[in-house]
């Protein structure tokens, strides 16, 4: 199997993908305990990383690997991957966009409706029948509020239509504003402050790091709900977890942490939020479709042909 190129696998993947990788390359993966002296065996030969969104790709990293051509990841963000370091060699770096971007709206509509109407907590009132001491209290209405979309790209604008079918009112902040109807503000606190539902759905990285701190949480105010489905680097944690104790937001729907898979004791005992395990693109249909897409990349780049999804530039 001398001809197939060698890739190496740096990152959990879906069984569909690992199939695809190890039925056409000769694939090496990291996550099964490769020591020093394999990696430093197979680097020369090493022409494919596999990677996903989470898995941290640096330049030093890189570097081990002097016929590297290319990283795939799996997933649309690419924050873990060094881009500049990549481009500087001319390896080329892949992603996943536009196949996940249902499912990532969905699970931010599904976050903001169980965080405003206590679905999570209602479902234990009923199932343990606790009702039989009175009903439930009121919870907040969806429909016809006011939300602030941070980062207004694939994602965010398949958000927004279907906000729209909720009636709300929608605003939105990006770096650069757009040529859509909705609500421009050119920074994040004067939206918070404008909005019922902050939803947070841009990249990942030093760029956004902390968007959503301390000064942010206290504008979206006491009846203001934040929902996170972007990256956890995004919103300071530390600074949530203490708005959320001191009521100075409402409340917090959260597919996405600061030190994945770990979710701190005092985040997890709050009743006002709802967590979720990284999973808004987790359906089969999209994690198939990743898969495939990921696979394409890798494949139509070692057959010589333009690579599918490079990452922008
Ligand atoms: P896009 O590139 O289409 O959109 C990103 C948007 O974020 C752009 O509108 C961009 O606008 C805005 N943005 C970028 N930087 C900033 C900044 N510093 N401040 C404000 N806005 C900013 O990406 P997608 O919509 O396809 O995906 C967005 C992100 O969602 C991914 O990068 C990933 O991190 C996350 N994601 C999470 C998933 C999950 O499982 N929870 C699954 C899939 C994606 P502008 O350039 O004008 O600032």
């Amino acid at each position: 199997q001398a001809a197939r190129p060698t890739v190496l696998i740096v990152a959990r993947l879906p069984q569909h993908l690992m199939q695809l990788l190890h039925d056409n390359f000769n694939c090496h993966n990291l996550l099964d305990g490769l020591s020093e002296e394999q990696l430093q065996a197979i680097a020369p030969s090493v022409r494919g990383i596999a990677a996903n969104g989470e898995a941290k790709v640096p330049r030093e990293f890189m570097a081990r690997f002097p016929a590297l051509e290319i990283v795939s990841v799996f997933g649309v963000g690419y924050d873990g991957v060094d881009v500049p370091a990549a481009r500087e060699r001319g390896i080329h770096v892949t992603h996943t966009p536009d196949v996940l971007t249902d499912d990532v709206a969905d699970m931010a509509i599904a976050l903001m409706l169980a965080t405003a109407r206590n679905v999570v907590r209602a479902d234990r009132f009923a199932r343990s029948g606790e009702w039989k001491n009175g009903p439930f209290p009121f919870t907040t209405k969806v429909s016809g509020a006011r939300l602030g979309i941070v980062g207004l790209g694939r994602i965010g604008e398949a958000i927004a239509r279907r906000a729209a079918g909720f009636d709300m009112d929608i605003a939105y902040h990006n770096r650069s504003r757009k040529d859509v109807a909705y609500t421009y503000y050119s920074d994040i606190k004067s939206l918070a402050a404008a909005v019922d539902f902050l939803v947070m759905i841009t990249p990942g990285g030093a760029g956004t790091r902390a968007l959503v701190n301390a000064e942010v949480l206290e504008a979206l105010g006491p009846k203001g709900f934040l929902i996170n489905v972007a990256r956890g680097s995004v919103v300071d944690e530390a600074a949530l977890i203490a708005a959320l104790k001191a009521g100075k937001i409402a409340g917090a729907g959260l597919d996405v942490f600061e030190n994945e898979p770990n979710i701190p004791a005092e985040l997890a005992a709050l009743e006002n939020v709802v967590l979720t395990p990284h999973m808004a693109s987790g359906t089969l249909v999209t994690r198939t479709a990743m898969a495939d897409l990921a696979f394409n990349n890798l494949q139509a780049h070692f057959s010589g042909k333009p690579v599918v999804t490079p990452v922008p530039n």
